[in-house]
């Protein structure tokens, strides 16, 4: 891993203000909750803390080293950069962590329940269930350990009185898990209020994280489709 100074290209603190912006414009995080980070060469560039998305630009994301350090003359970064810096260097494989206090992840975490196997998609997370971490007030060293251990084995945990947590290799992914997992709390939280859901075993969440491994992987077209060009215009003319 790279080490000394951060080195972000502005490339990279404009998609950190995309993923930011997508998250507020879906009303994932109300207000200025939710905070973002992106790895880059030699540390992190995180969301500034108290900011609203709509009003950032390049110069306010912040960019920390691996350590947390930030260099002077920046914004303050988002009060959770320790569990942005702790999740980056204990995970390598990721590399970006998105934050937020989604709806009904959020609902559910303030029950503090996990979100059990109670439909296949939630081997999106990484395994049989989605953990809720322990509860610590925001911005702790101590929320960061919670995080840290209700997402091993786990690409998302739902953080105790709070919301959700995301990891993903880029911001697009980490984002897209965020959306997916706060569609499992929605239909989790449905499903407790009809009734008592039926719970997949084990050893069918095996098979459907195998399943996941190929899953949309799809082949190159050999060549343009002609036939098919050709047929939409006939269809079109004698519509
Ligand atoms: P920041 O504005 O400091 O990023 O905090 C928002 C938040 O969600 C704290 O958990
Ligand atoms: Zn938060």
């Amino acid at each position: 891993m790279a080490g000394g100074r951060p080195r972000p290209t502005l490339a990279e603190r404009r998609a950190v203000i995309a993923a930011a912006r997508a998250m507020s414009d879906e009303g994932l995080s109300p207000g200025t909750s939710g905070n973002i980070s992106l790895r880059v060469s030699g540390g992190l560039l995180v969301t500034p803390t108290g900011m609203p998305a709509e009003r950032l630009s390049p110069e306010d994301i912040v960019a920390l080293d691996n350590a947390g350090r930030a260099a002077p003359g920046q914004r303050a970064p988002s009060s959770e950069w320790p569990f942005h810096v702790a999740i980056l260097a204990a995970r390598p494989e990721a590399g970006a962590v998105v934050h937020c206090h989604s709806r009904f992840a959020t609902t559910l975490a303030c029950l503090r329940r996990p979100i059990p196997a109670f439909h296949y998609m939630v081997a999106v997370a990484g395994g049989a269930d989605i953990r809720c971490a322990d509860y610590a007030t925001f911005g702790t060293p101590e929320l960061s350990d919670a995080a840290l251990s209700a997402l091993v084995g786990r690409k998302a945990c739902l953080l105790a009185n709070h919301g959700q947590i995301a990891l993903g290799s880029t911001l697009e992914g980490a984002l897209k898990l965020a959306r997916e997992v706060e569609v499992l709390a929605a239909q989790y939280a449905g499903v407790l209020a009809l009734g008592k859901p039926v719970l997949l075993d084990a050893a069918e969440m095996e098979r459907v994280i195998a399943k996941f491994a190929t899953y949309g992987v799809q082949p190159a077209v050999a060549s343009k489709p002609r036939r098919l060009a050709a047929r939409t215009t006939t269809k079109a003319k004698t519509a």
